[in-house]
């Protein structure tokens, strides 16, 4: 659906839209928004909305401080939970500032320049997502807890599910949005789902992304329970995951897909280098898609969730697999980010290390199969493992150039700062494993 200003103007008279959000990602990746009403619209279509820049995480620090939102028209959509009648809309925005360039801080923008690098070498990146999440009761004071629906519900004598209940309403809101879902079905651990998109280019599966997460909390806040895409909520569980589908395209075709190559896994070049810097970049770009403490207690062996800056056909513990998949549907599937990245960002910096990877024809090392592992997974890790905490991503994300640029100084900076300072607040407390452990025995 490619709208145009007018397309806006008219929908939202037809369908009597009263309120619009303008939408817009700080770099943390939450979903910030200011509601106009209908007479400001148009106005707003222009860029001519300003704001308060103060309060949004890592644009405060910006000298900027008079910034722009500018609405994307073809993002326009009407949110199918609100009234009828005065209904409410939204519009996603690019920020910028009152030069006329984007804003430094703002990720979308980011994102943009990355896609037009790519562009510039002929590519257009195509992106599907696999987004898996859990979903808790609330206790009485509507704080979440960790019990899930599926314990709560199995000795219930209504034979709702109330978890899947949710899920269906889930799948049919976001359809109803726009959203082409591809796959919907309850994941290993108790209370976990999964929700898969369809391909689509990379600018609208980073909107749809953010979108995605708002949309599922709030209609699991209506079914009574809360919908969490915290990587690890649950020792001994499987964690949540957000795996993206790549493949980039050239005049049409695949360009991961190379049939007149003598090569048995009828990869191109393209698809090879694009895995190889990923790979070389691959332990500070996890700084990016796994932004969290929590993330990494996810990053671990055994649970279906990534260890190894290799790829694969098969081993679920490389960042990259390969589905078997041939012609239009060669893809690599980036198994390592979760939920809790910003869509942008992460879709940027990925990107960005694949174009690297082709300009520089880096090679990958050897496909990681569970049974060429040789020396044994404990010396593998040791030279291709993933970082192990946040604080080892952060590391090798301030020694990286490539993602510095990528991001510009800003969000480069100002990302780093932010965790870090996460990091120090984290090793502060005392916590109860600590007390378990220690407190009797010495
Ligand atoms: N939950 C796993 C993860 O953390 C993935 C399971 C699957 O392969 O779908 O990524
Ligand atoms: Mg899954």
């Amino acid at each position: 659906s490619l709208l145009s200003k007018e397309d806006v103007l008219e929908k939202a008279k037809e369908y009597d839209v009263k309120f619009i959000r303008l939408q817009f990602t700080d770099i943390l990746g939450s979903f910030k928004n200011i509601a106009i009403t209908i007479e400001e619209l148009e106005r707003a279509l222009n860029g001519g909305i300003m704001f308060d820049n103060a309060v949004i995480e890592g644009f405060a620090q910006s000298k900027q401080s008079d910034i722009y939102l500018c609405p994307d028209p073809e993002t326009f959509v009407i949110f199918p939970w609100r009234p009828r009648n005065g209904a409410v809309a939204r519009l996603i925005c690019d920020v910028y500032g009152s030069d006329g360039e984007p804003f430094s801080a703002c990720p979308r923008s980011v994102l943009k320049r990355v896609l037009l690098e790519a562009e510039r070498l002929g590519y257009g990146l195509r992106s599907g997502a696999e987004i898996e999440f859990f979903m808790f009761y609330m206790d009485d004071q509507g704080k979440p807890t960790t019990v899930t629906h599926d314990q709560a519900g199995y000795c219930d004598l209504t034979p709702v599910d109330l978890g899947e209940n949710a899920r269906r309403d889930m799948v049919l809101t976001l359809e109803s949005m726009g959203f082409e879902i591809s796959s919907s079905h309850h994941e290993v651990s108790a209370g976990q789902h999964e929700i898969s998109l369809k391909e689509s280019d990379a600018l609208s599966m980073a909107d749809n992304l953010a979108t995605f997460k708002f949309v599922v909390r709030t209609i699991a806040q209506r079914h009574g329970l809360h919908a969490s895409f915290m990587p690890k909520p649950l020792a001994g569980f499987n964690g949540s995951g957000l795996h993206l589908h790549h493949s980039l395209w050239k005049e049409g075709e695949n360009a991961f897909h190379a049939p007149s190559h003598a090569n048995c896994q009828q990869l191109s070049k393209t698809a090879y280098y694009y895995m190889g810097g990923l790979l070389e970049h691959a332990r500070a770009l996890t700084a990016i898609t796994n932004p969290l403490i929590n993330s990494y207690k996810r990053l671990g062996l055994d649970l279906a969730a990534p260890v190894l800056a290799g790829w694969s056909e098969q081993n679920r513990s490389t960042m990259i697999r390969v589905p078997s998949q041939r012609e239009s549907g060669t893809r690599i599937v980036l198994r390592s980010p979760d939920g809790t990245c910003n869509p942008y960002l992460a879709m940027a910096v990925t990107l960005k290390a694949g174009l690297v990877g082709i300009i520089s024809k880096i090679k990958p090392p050897a496909a990681m199969e569970e049974n060429n592992l040789h020396g044994g997974l404990g010396k593998i890790i040791k030279n291709y493992g993933l970082p192990s905490n946040l604080n080892e991503a952060l590391c090798a994300l301030s020694a990286n150039e490539v993602i510095k640029e990528t991001l510009g100084e800003q969000i480069y900076s100002r990302f780093i700062e932010t965790k870090e300072e996460e990091c120090k607040r984290f090793n502060t407390i005392i916590h109860p494993w600590e007390i378990e452990e220690y407190l009797r025995n010495y």
